[in-house]
């Protein structure tokens, strides 16, 4: 059933390959399965993985002609149908990665390992634009009081959540993040909730603006003072757990973890090959966990961004319209905006 108005085309961010992009006017998507659900876009935000697809050489694949954005937020406007699990007018998040259900990791329930999986946003047309469309598995309810700014926050908390509910931090414990980009203070905010001191090291004077917003209780400029030796004053024998938010800090997390820790391996970076002292991991008995986007973890997020605990408000450095997308893109490129709220 349709409950809009129609109209025909929209804008959308189209990938067009090799660091390209442009702003397109393209059809508006339609319900063609019986499980499709058509949105309408209330908010989406540029994630680092949006910079990655368009650096050139490419930091992360994408398929050519697809619609961008795959943090995104909006109301459902028609229905396939075989949907029972969302109407129109609700309000929805939605989970990108689109798994199969029937491979060998989905039937083991790890579908983020899933030998099938698409991704809206990536390889699939997805919220850059003001309409899109996705199955309703992808799909989770929010409250209509969760303002749909916050709201653009669900996936990428999503997998934050993941990490954390590896690394099961408790109250009283300390904890290190490694870098404050959007995930490094997503952590920092999450385990300053969980009751931790939490110390974060960063070298770009504007982010660790917001780790102190997060509620860091210590900042560290690795590049100014030692990591080591700070974390040492505060802790006395190395932090409880460790978060490497950069992808390419493993040697360094087990130099800061004390024994008996756990260290949570969160950014990624393929080109990067590391030495480690294996003989450490054994000796201090560390754990190390890695965490790969978010595994049943929207509805735990969705709670948490409902519960108003997190003051991830603070991170909105830029709240523009979508046909503004080249400033958000640039401000992310050079490093001068946190999270970026595209409105449709
Ligand atoms: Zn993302
Ligand atoms: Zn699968």
């Amino acid at each position: 059933m349709r409950g809009w108005d129609i109209v025909d085309t929209m804008l959308g961010v189209v990938f067009k390959g090799e660091g390209k992009f442009s702003l397109e006017q393209r059809p508006v998507p339609k319900c063609t399965r019986a499980d499709d659900v058509l949105i309408e876009v209330e908010s989406a935000s540029i994630c680092g993985t949006d910079v990655q697809i368009l650096k050139v050489p490419p930091g992360h694949p994408a398929n050519e002609d697809v619609i961008l954005g795959h943090e995104y937020t909006g109301k459902v406007i028609e229905v396939g149908e075989a949907v029972t699990s969302v109407e129109v007018g609700d309000r929805v998040v939605i989970d990108p990665n689109i798994t199969c259900g029937t491979c060998r990791y989905c039937k083991i329930g790890q579908p983020n390992m899933c030998e099938n999986m698409t991704t809206l946003g990536i390889f699939i047309d997805g919220g850059f634009a003001k309409y899109n469309v996705a199955p309703q598995k992808a799909l989770h309810k929010i409250p209509s009081t969760l303002p749909s700014e916050i709201a653009v926050f669900a996936e990428p908390l999503s997998c934050v959540v993941n990490g954390i509910q590896k690394i099961r931090p408790a109250a009283g414990e300390s904890a290190i993040v490694l870098g404050a980009g959007p995930i490094g203070l997503y952590y920092t905010a999450l385990l300053k909730a969980s009751g931790l001191k939490v110390i974060v090291s960063e070298i770009s004077e504007f982010r660790s603006k917001f780790a102190r917003k997060m509620g860091a209780d210590v900042i560290v400029n690795p590049q100014e003072e030692s990591l080591e030796k700070r974390v040492m004053e505060v802790t006395e024998i190395g932090a409880d757990i460790v978060v490497d938010a950069v992808g390419i800090l493993l040697p360094d997390a087990l130099t800061l973890v004390r024994r008996g820790g756990r260290i949570l391996a969160f950014g990624m970076n393929k080109a990067v090959e590391q030495h480690l002292h294996q003989y450490d991991i054994t000796r201090k008995e560390v754990t190390i966990f890695g965490t790969f986007i978010a595994k049943f973890t929207f509805p735990a997020t969705i709670k948490i961004l409902s519960s108003n605990i997190l003051p991830l408000r603070e991170l909105i450095t830029h709240d523009i319209p979508l046909s503004d997308f080249k400033v958000g893109m640039d401000a992310m490129r050079k490093g001068e905006a946190v999270e970026v709220v595209l409105r449709p």
